[in-house]
């Protein structure tokens, strides 16, 4: 590690230049993690509020790049108000026309697993595979076929009698037909992230559960200081905190990103009913109806989930308790894609929230006036996947510079008034 921290160092400048910034020496900075200074007890090179999977996986990959780090959180990793709580999330190749996530969600993959193996919890990925359940002329579809197939992803097409074939506990329409991926599946979500966070302290960041007061000021941060009355200073910090961003970047995200609320069920299958779990039943998205769902995993339920938008919230106050309304829309999905479940019992209901962008592209970006914050989130209800490639990038934005993609730029992310598709 201490040869990465020279490379880390060398990557975005000398010791003495971070030092003059971080406001201690060289020597303090080369010789361990973290430094007390003075009342603002701790300096690191890079401070990471927000523990959620983008937070998590920035820590991990800039810990990995040699600095030293700070991960904090103010309710825990992956906690049950956040965007990356609960059980589980898809991870899925097929995005249409948009190639660059296809790639990242590529790249995602084999990171998520290498984290899990090194971690011996292999079961946090769960190998259900992916079913998208298209109709004849979706653009989408066809599209998303197209890329896999540019990339080189693997996976199936299948008519309609195929499907019907392999699945006959889905009730298929007379035009639908398939793109099966074999290799993806399910990340268990609230679990994974909290493992990324243990790997990433492991690797030797901090992590302290501590809520960050807004950064105010027109210029470099130096420091932030905490309800707690703890300060932290770092040469650069990451504000991944989700849906939060526009409560800690009111004037400059209040209008940016929109946090929806989201509600997601979990139905009962039959004892001894084998056919909503996997491999029997794989994750399906079914794009034209804003439905998507999992098999039973883990005894949990068979997951449905409505992706239409919900009204605006605040991730702090929202109710958690799921709606008659949505209730009756998932239950009648269900009766209508999956006969054999009509009548089966609700098990258990989770309220969340998407925090979404206008162009239902992640925020990647520096601070226009505070030129060492960095803005990541915007996840837009599709970002859990990607967090390996989200961490990465950050990394490389962070010790490398270079310009950001537009698609990830500020300067790409209007008022939000609409709802876009990935
Ligand atoms: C119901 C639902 C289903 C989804 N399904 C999928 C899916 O199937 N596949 C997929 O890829 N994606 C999916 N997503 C999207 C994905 O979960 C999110 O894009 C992703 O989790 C966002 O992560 P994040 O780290 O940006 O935000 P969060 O997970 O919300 O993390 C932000 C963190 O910042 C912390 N924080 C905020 N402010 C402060 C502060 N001032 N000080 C300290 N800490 C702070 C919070 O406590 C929180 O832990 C889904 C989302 C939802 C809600």
């Amino acid at each position: 590690m201490k040869s990465s921290r020279r490379q880390f160092l060398k990557a975005i400048g000398s010791a003495g230049a971070l030092a003059a910034r971080c406001k201690t020496s060289p020597a303090e900075l080369m010789g361990g993690q973290v430094k007390s200074i003075g009342k603002a007890a701790k300096t690191y090179d890079v401070a990471v509020v927000g523990a959620g999977v983008f937070g998590a996986w920035s820590a991990y990959c800039l810990r990995k790049s040699g600095a030293s780090v700070l991960l904090l959180d103010e309710y825990g990793p992956a906690n049950a108000r956040a965007s990356s709580g609960g059980e589980s999330r898809i991870i899925r190749m097929g995005y249409g026309a948009e190639e660059i996530y296809t790639r990242w969600s590529m790249n995602a993959l084999p990171k998520w697993k290498g984290l899990f193996a090194q971690a011996g919890r292999p079961e946090l990925f769960q190998p259900t595979g992916v079913l998208w359940i298209n109709h004849q002329d979706q653009k989408y579809a066809h599209d998303t076929e197209a890329t896999l197939q540019r990339v080189g992803a693997r996976f199936e097409k299948l008519a309609l009698s195929q499907l019907r074939e392999r699945y006959p506990q889905v009730s298929f329409e007379e035009d639908c037909w398939g793109i099966f991926e074999p290799d993806s599946g399910v990340l268990i979500a609230r679990r994974a992230v909290q493992v990324v966070v243990d790997q990433t302290v492991k690797e030797g960041a901090d992590y302290r559960l501590e809520a960050a007061r807004p950064p105010t000021g027109k210029q470099r941060l130096t420091e932030i200081m905490c309800a707690s009355g703890e300060r932290f200073s770092a040469a650069t910090f990451v504000f991944a905190c989700g849906p939060w961003l526009p409560k800690v970047f009111p004037n400059l995200l209040g209008n940016r990103i929109f946090p929806s609320r989201q509600e997601v069920f979990f139905f009962g299958v039959p004892a001894d009913d084998h056919r909503f779990s996997a491999p029997a039943m794989p994750t399906w998205l079914k794009i034209e109806d804003e439905f998507y769902g999992m098999p039973d995993i883990e005894g949990r339920g068979f997951k449905i989930a409505h992706d239409s938008h919900g009204p605006r919230v605040d991730p702090d106050t929202q109710s958690r308790l799921a709606t008659p309304d949505a209730m009756a829309i998932a239950k009648q999905y269900l009766a209508r894609r999956f006969p054999a479940l009509k009548d089966a019992p609700v098990l258990e209901a989770r309220v969340c929230q998407y925090e979404n962008t206008s162009n239902g592209d992640f925020l990647i970006d520096k601070h226009p006036e505070m030129e060492n914050v960095w803005l990541v989130g915007g996840g837009s209800g599709h970002g859990f996947k990607h967090g390996p490639s989200v961490g990465e990038y950050v990394t490389a934005r962070v010790t490398q510079g270079g310009k950001v993609e537009a698609r990830f730029s500020l300067a790409t992310k209007e008022v939000v008034q609409r709802r876009a598709v990935f």
